[in-house]
């Protein structure tokens, strides 16, 4: 076997399934990290990528970007990690270094950023991944890998917004109860939240108390949403699907903000009735609609350590490597509780 070949899991056009192939390692550039992969979380945004979503995913595709491994190979210029650091790896694998946003710090508003995923050019469903080493974090010693994963996307997704947006004791609804939002749910709590999970679902209760919610409400019960009229300081919207815009603008306190962590499909019904609905609303009881892009790597150092501090714990399905078409029918079909995560033999 040739050490300068990775297997991996690749879409040859938009829709199509994954299939196994080898391919020659990419050639490391000075400031790069090779890392064999050890674990690849299955995130939404892979689904995004084989159908071939938002015009910024290039084709054939190699998704994954909730990566742990081991580093194998750093190029010439890099301090700070050697061969067989543990490390994690997340969306972002590069930067164009030179934008107004990467000199600010903040690599992850790169003007650049639809070229910058990890999975340029190939990503973490697979044996290996070369990224920019400032983007794969050394991670705690005593954090389980499928953690680490996970927390590499679905925890950068939700941590920053809690984190800049929620005073301490505010009231959070976390909407969805899913791979995001079972980790909202804890993140907002040990932030000190006062928490409440926003579900379709009334067999999610029970869970969503054991992750750390004080409360928990169904957002098809049209009289107990009604009954929380101005109850949320923010709302972090995770919800890929099924929300009530009217009733969540509803359920915003004065000065609110209804946060958007991922790409979830938004209509908001701007016309509203005279003198009542939710335009009117939105500039009466002054809300806020807030996008989130998951975070600087400020942002993802504290995370890891705040995430391993409180014990932030995701719920994770393993399965091998090999049944990645599997595990991305379960996250289409919502069926993953409440991550999947891909293992290398
Ligand atoms: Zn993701
Ligand atoms: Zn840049």
């Amino acid at each position: 076997m040739s050490s300068s070949s990775v297997t991996g899991y690749m879409a040859r056009a938009a829709g199509q399934v994954l299939e196994r192939v080898a391919y020659p390692e990419p050639v490391l550039k000075e400031e790069e990290v090779r890392v064999a992969v050890t674990h690849c979380g299955v995130c939404h945004t892979d689904l995004h990528g084989v159908d071939g979503d938002f015009g910024v995913f290039a084709f054939p595709l190699v998704p994954g970007h909730e990566i742990v491994g081991r580093v194998t190979e750093v190029g010439g210029v890099i301090s700070g990690l050697k061969v067989g650091d543990r490390v994690g790896i997340g969306w972002q694998g590069r930067r164009c270094g030179e934008c107004e946003w990467c000199r600010a710090g903040d690599e992850h508003l790169c003007l650049h950023i639809a070229d910058c995923g990890t999975w340029t050019p190939y990503g973490g469903f697979a044996s290996s991944v070369a990224v920019d080493h400032r983007f794969a974090y050394p991670l705690p010693a005593d954090m389980a890998p499928e953690t680490a994963a996970v927390l590499m996307c679905a925890g950068i997704a939700v941590y920053p917004p809690l984190r800049r947006y929620a005073e301490p004791a505010a009231r959070v609804g976390i909407v969805g109860i899913g791979g995001l939002g079972h980790l909202g749910i804890q993140f907002a709590k040990a932030l000190g939240c006062e928490v409440t999970a926003l579900s379709s679902s009334p067999g999610k209760e029970e869970e969503a108390r054991t992750f750390g919610a004080d409360h928990f409400l169904l957002t098809t019960d049209q009289g107990a949403m009604e009954e929380h009229e101005f109850g949320f300081d923010l709302l972090l919207c995770t919800a890929q699907s099924g929300n009530n815009w009217r009733n969540l603008v509803m359920v915003l306190t004065k000065n609110g903000r209804l946060v958007l962590p991922a790409f979830t499909p938004i209509e908001l019904p701007l016309v509203g009735g005279p003198g009542s609905g939710p335009m009117v609303d939105f500039v009466v009881h002054q809300l806020s609609i807030t996008g989130s892009f998951l975070g600087s790597r400020a942002d993802m150092r504290e995370m890891l350590t705040f995430a391993h501090r409180h014990g932030i714990t995701p719920k994770i399905e393993l399965l091998p490597m090999a049944q990645v078409n599997e595990a991305m029918q379960r996250v289409r079909r919502n069926q993953a509780r409440y991550r999947v995560v891909l293992v290398n033999e």
